[in-house]
């Protein structure tokens, strides 16, 4: 059922919403979203910092349901970034082909092994300025790292996250505005929460073409361009088995 809209939001002077208001909103849509996503929390399965940033890596314009599928076999043969260097790249290039851009990845992975065993003792970083040294490593997969495998507060802004804050208002700034937004909304015990549940919420209900119609954060949301037809309204997939970190 849709809820009744609430009172407009406080503006300032010059028409935009107050910084305490759209604090108080988004408040708001964590908590709503959070209870529509009780199973939120990460997607790919891992048993350590290294798994999840080579399953991060692979992740890249790929579902993290077919990323699972693949990493479990992958992962019980490849232990440690010693591992991605010992095999010829035709090799590794073949175990992640199911990813997709498996070039691309398989660069990224042997590069960011390398690394890890020349500057970090093998070992992967907790910090966010060593994880953006490493090859394919941006700060997105960076604070999906920190935020998930060592438990430091991070907001990792994906497609997902990037359309339902700018559609929520959030910011306009493009992707580090959105992290540096988020970041001011949310206290940081809540930015891993605030994350995952608006990662969902884009898979789920504010796809590309948004089934505003039975979405529960509708009138906290200011986007002008919500839809009204039915048709939107098609639940998304949801993952066959939902995936967990295998910790
Ligand atoms: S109302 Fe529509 S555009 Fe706004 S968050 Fe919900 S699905 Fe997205």
């Amino acid at each position: 059922m849709p809820r009744a809209r609430k009172p407009a939001a406080a503006r300032t002077a010059r028409g935009r919403e107050d910084p305490a208001a759209r604090r108080l909103r988004a408040r708001a849509v964590l908590r709503r979203l959070a209870k529509e996503n009780p199973d939120w929390g990460p997607t790919l399965e891992f048993s350590s910092p290294f798994e999840l940033l080579v399953a991060t890596i692979l992740a890249a314009q790929a579902q993290d349901e077919h990323i699972n599928q693949v990493t479990r076999s992958l992962f019980a043969k490849y232990r440690g970034p010693a591992d991605y260097l010992k095999v010829p790249v035709e090799e590794l290039e073949r175990d992640v082909h199911a990813t997709g851009f498996f070039r691309m990845k398989t660069k990224a992975i042997r590069g960011a092994s390398e690394q890890l065993l020349a500057e970090f003792g093998g070992e992967v970083p907790g910090d966010m300025d060593s994880l953006v040294r490493l090859r394919g490593v941006g700060r997105k997969t960076a604070s999906i790292v920190l935020g998930n495998a060592f438990g430091v507060p991070a907001v990792a802004v994906d497609r997902h996250v990037a359309r339902v804050a700018t559609r929520l208002g959030f910011s306009r700034k493009g992707k580090d505005g959105i992290e540096e937004e988020l970041r001011s909304l949310y206290p940081k015990k809540n930015w891993v929460k605030a994350t995952w549940n608006l990662v969902l919420h884009g898979r789920r209900i504010c796809t590309p073409t948004p089934r505003c119609p039975v979405c529960p954060i509708n009138d906290l949301c200011p986007y002008p361009k919500k839809t009204k037809d039915a048709r939107t309204t098609r639940p998304a997939p949801r993952p066959r088995s939902p995936a967990r970190p295998r910790r």
